[in-house]
């Protein structure tokens, strides 16, 4: 039985702007066929062994032909498969939904089309400019700029766009601007109409250049400013002085490897993302159940006397989740914990612990072993029970002092930390290109997980991480960091996620614009 074709919009670049219906549909298809302008980020949400293909195109260099673009469509619905065509922005605006739906018509093919988020009406907005405004402009015309002059002129209407109270938006115009700008001019936009625009839009890489027809030409070449691009031609350009946004978040433009454990890097990624930041995942540890027999039977037997404890001190969102994982397996019922104080290392572990029903009574005022220490030694005495569940590195700072105290310290590991090197070199030649602003470490093994990993692929670490700030949880991280041979350049006086991204965000600010100073005027 064939397959069906879904044609799907992908949105302008921002990755969280595909439509709910888009995501769900390229989650559960079998195979995705995308373009150029489709963000490579979506792609991660494919089905783990979904087929991939890439047919994007380069200005200049067509990579398939359109016949062989609607071949492969319609071979892999042949074969059964479900099949996601990822489209940058709306797949029916300049992008061939209407050529591959009849091709796929025509072979009896079931097809779907997934509008999206056109690049036409986005890209502006991130820029700034609503592409109407009730007092500026009541019409928005998108044009192609993409043909030679001569057929410009015959497929465009310049004497209809010539009213000041249009908006025109151009895409696949940028080589064509001159053309454009001066077509406009001699059907009667005045020579001083703002122009504007805008590369990489909704992208870590947005830049925006601002002129009028009479000056945007000679701007575009003396600023080598190169494709994609919208450009919006209209008095609504005036708005984005005032309304520019995406360009002023703090860490708007900036690129940020986030370093921790997958499972665990969605928080962190997510603060950036706010603050206007692009997060690049790059995981250098996994987290797993140890495996050592004598490990597990320690945690087992810990597990089956968990009504003997007085104290059950948590020092991590991860020692929380195997922990209560393990008990789940075994059978142990949360109620064997009743005489238990719980204290957790701070406001993520404690959250980590609400989830299963459980309020901490102690939390320290100092996020790490030390200030938990501080903040139950008032309260423990001599001969108590302690149950430390950790990670298999933790320090021994906590359960030697607790003996100190007279207590009977019982440590047990619920999980192990593993190197992981997936993806490395994709980011060894994202340093390379100086793509990446800043680093994050949220543990001492992230920090020497990654120097080693980069330097087994590279000797010019030292070189490559110069121009990179390196974002430190907490000041043992950074200790670790700086053994390691990085300078820990950011470390916020709370070791939580939400004060290392704000302190980046303080640190770095928004990726200052090339072409647009700040405060400039367009008129
Ligand atoms: N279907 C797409 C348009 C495809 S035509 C949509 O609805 O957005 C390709 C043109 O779209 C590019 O030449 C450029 O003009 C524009 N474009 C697409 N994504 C863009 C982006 N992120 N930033 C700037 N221009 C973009």
């Amino acid at each position: 039985m064939a397959g069906k074709v879904y044609l799907v919009g992908a949105g302008p670049g921002d990755p969280k702007l595909i439509t709910v219906k888009g995501l769900e549909v390229l989650r559960k298809s079998d195979a995705v066929v995308y373009d150029r302008l489709a963000s490579p980020r979506l792609l991660e949400e494919a089905r783990p062994g979904a087929e991939q293909y890439y047919v994007g195109k380069l200005p200049e260099r067509h990579s398939m032909t359109q016949e062989e673009i609607n071949g492969l469509l319609v071979r892999l619905a042949k074969e059964g498969k479900t099949v996601t065509r990822l489209k940058g922005g709306d797949p029916c605006v300049f992008g061939r939904a209407g050529e591959e739906a009849e091709a796929l018509l025509a072979h009896g093919i079931p097809f779907e089309i997934v509008p999206g988020v056109t690049s036409a009406v986005a890209v502006p907005a991130y820029a700034g400019i609503p592409v109407t405004h009730r007092e500026y402009s009541s019409s928005f015309t998108v044009a192609t700029g993409h043909e030679k002059p001569e057929k410009l002129d015959t497929m465009i209407d310049w004497r209809h766009l010539s009213d000041a109270g249009k908006t025109i938006v151009f895409l696949m115009g940028v080589s064509r601007i001159g053309h454009i700008a001066e077509q406009l001019m001699s059907h009667g936009r005045p020579p001083d109409t703002p122009v504007a625009l805008v590369r990489w839009g909704t992208r870590a890489e947005q830049e925006t250049l601002v002129g009028t027809l009479a000056t945007i030409a000679e701007q575009v070449r003396e600023a080598d400013f190169q494709p994609p691009a919208v450009i919006v031609v209209g008095e609504v350009v005036r708005l984005r002085e005032r309304l520019s946004w995406y360009e002023r978040l703090p860490l708007f433009g900036r690129r940020v490897l986030i370093t921790r454990a997958r499972a665990q890097a969605g928080e962190l990624a997510d603060r950036i993302e706010a603050l206007g930041g692009e997060p690049v995942e790059f995981p250098v540890i996994a987290l797993k159940e140890p495996d050592d027999p004598e490990k597990c039977a320690a945690l087992d037997a810990a597990l089956d006397r968990l009504d003997r404890f007085d104290w059950i001190l948590f020092t991590s969102v991860n020692g929380v989740e195997f922990f209560f994982r393990r008990m789940r397996r075994r059978g142990v019922d949360i109620r064997a914990m009743h005489r238990a104080t719980i204290a957790a290392v701070g406001p993520a572990t404690r959250e980590a612990l609400m989830k299963y029903g459980l309020v901490v009574e102690e939390l320290p005022q100092l996020y790490q072993a030390e200030g938990l220490l501080e903040a139950i030694r008032p309260k423990v005495r001599p001969g108590q029970t302690v149950l430390l569940p950790r990670a298999d590195i933790a320090r021994k700072t906590l359960p030697e002092e607790l003996r100190r105290l007279g207590c009977a310290v019982t440590e047990v590991d619920v999980y192990e930390n593993v190197p992981c090197e997936d993806g490395a070199d994709r980011i060894v030649e994202l340093l390379n290109e100086g793509a990446v602003d800043a680093v994050t470490f949220t543990s001492s093994s992230t920090a020497r997980n990654f120097a080693d990993i980069i330097r087994r692929r590279t000797d010019r670490f030292a070189e490559l991480m110069a121009p990179v700030r390196i974002a430190c949880i907490g000041p043992l991280t950074a200790k670790t960091a700086e053994e390691c041979g990085m300078r820990a350049d950011i470390v916020p006086e709370q070791a939580t996620i939400d004060a290392l991204a704000q302190a980046l965000a303080e640190r770095l600010g928004p990726r200052p614009s090339k072409y647009d100073a700040p405060g400039r005027r367009y008129h």
